[in-house]
């Protein structure tokens, strides 16, 4: 007998049938004598319609109250679950992230969690009953309710795992594991059976989605032992290890991309002291991130371009920044162009192996890709590319990277 966590993602829930089928699921581990905890999504594009009904009501939304809306979905999928569990005679009850409860900080739309108390879960628990936690939400120490930011269940799952000393965190989602790279888009893409903490992390933070990237750090951190399966067969899945539990170590073990940055330039800003404090000051100051950053020495030597890339969500709030500072920053004109994506090479064998970065630069090169920023990391190579490429340039460098199935 086990203590397990099972997290199902917004299609494995996305209607009435399908919450059964993850429902029958959760007793069949039920019957195998498991104490269950299973963590839900709302239901498939809940999430979306409820951020734009916060968006069609207020521009510049107060957090607290858009933490309110879009954490709903969670309750009735947890609610419909645990009912759906009672009608097939399995005890089940659902619970809220304020009934559990799971503490999390102030940072309302991407709070981290502080603390999940387990004296309510852990009897009943132990009792054969089933908890059905509502993913994604916790409560602040203002006690008002807070997300985990987007992809947030998986994060719930992980956390949970690790407070109820459980003995592995399944996710359930719609595809049979992490792959070399998004199987939507290339077809070739290949499952993997084992995937480091590290590349997952990796994978996660520079655009797939399978995890959320701090479900990963968690699981890493506390030894928590995490699946990724599909909640719609019984192939076995995916397990994220440690490095060196990995038999066979690729360079290059996956390719992931992001269509979620924007790109600006300032173009003729000073090329001296403090220019890139003026520019980058402010942005901190209004909570936008800036992720790739590049500026060249200046050819007459005086003035230069800096481009970087921000979250496309922060675009708006970034320009009218700069432009709000422009007198201080001195540049000449700004250019901001939404239709890019980052796509990432990432692998722990890059520490030993050289030339990762000139394939890469060579494959885009001879599908005649621009890449317009580069970045680099110990483990990853990311690329600026035009958005309309996506497509063509993961599938290219899949294959240069020997990826492609067989
Ligand atoms: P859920 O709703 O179950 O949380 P998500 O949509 O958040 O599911 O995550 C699963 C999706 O992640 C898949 O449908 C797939 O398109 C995408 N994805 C991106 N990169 C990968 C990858 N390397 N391996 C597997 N899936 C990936
Ligand atoms: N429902 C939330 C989202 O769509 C959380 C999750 O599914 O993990 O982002
Ligand atoms: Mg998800």
């Amino acid at each position: 007998m086990a203590r397990i966590v099972m997290k199902f993602g917004g299609t494995s829930v996305a209607d009435i049938e399908r919450i059964a089928n993850a429902a029958a699921r959760v007793k069949r581990e039920v019957e195998a004598g498991n104490e269950v905890a299973v963590v839900v999504s709302a239901m498939a594009g809940a999430t979306n319609q409820l951020v734009g009904y916060v968006d069609q009501t207020s521009r510049m939304y107060d957090a607290r109250e858009y933490d309110a809306v879009v954490a709903s979905g969670e309750q009735v999928t947890a609610g419909l679950m645990a009912l759906r569990l009672q009608e097939m005679g399995v005890a089940a009850r659902s619970w809220l992230g304020w009934q559990i409860p799971l503490k999390t900080d102030e940072v309302h739309g991407k709070a981290r969690i502080e603390e999940i108390g387990t004296d309510n879960l852990d009897p009943r628990l132990s009792n054969g009953e089933v908890a059905v936690i509502a993913g994604f939400q916790g409560v602040s120490p203002r006690g008002r309710i807070t997300t985990l930011g987007r992809g947030g269940s998986d994060t719930t799952a992980v956390a949970l795992a690790a407070a109820l000393k459980a003995e592995r965190c399944d996710i359930y989602t719609d595809v049979d594991g992490v792959y070399t790279t998004d199987p939507r888009i290339v077809s070739k893409a290949r499952k993997l059976a084992r995937i480091s903490h590290e590349e997952m992390l990796e994978m996660a933070s520079l655009g797939a989605k399978v995890l959320q990237t701090r479900s990963v750090e968690l699981a890493m951190n506390h030894g928590v032992r995490l699946q990724v399966l599909s909640s719609f067969d019984d192939k076995p899945g995916t397990l994220v290890v440690d490095e060196d539990e990995i038999v066979e170590q690729q360079v290059v073990s996956g390719i992931a991309y992001s269509r979620d940055e924007a790109k600006v330039t300032l173009v003729k800003v000073a090329d001296k002291p403090g220019v890139a404090a003026s520019v980058f000051g402010p942005l901190a100051d209004a909570a936008v991130n800036v992720d790739m950053i590049v500026q060249s020495v200046a050819s007459d030597g005086v003035r230069t371009d800096m481009t970087f890339t921000v979250a496309k969500t922060d675009l708006e709030r970034a320009v009218a920044v700069l432009e709000k500072n422009r007198a201080a920053i001195e540049y000449e004109q700004l250019i901001q162009d939404a239709d890019v994506v980052k796509i990432s090479v990432i692998g722990v064998g890059m520490r030993s192996h050289a030339g990762v970065a000139q394939t890469m630069f060579r494959t885009l090169a001879d599908k005649g890709i621009n890449i317009q920023v580069i970045s680099t990391s110990e483990i990853k190579i990311s690329t600026l590319v035009a958005e309309e490429y996506t497509e063509l340039a993961i599938r290219a460098l899949h294959t240069a990277y020997g990826l492609d199935a067989a």
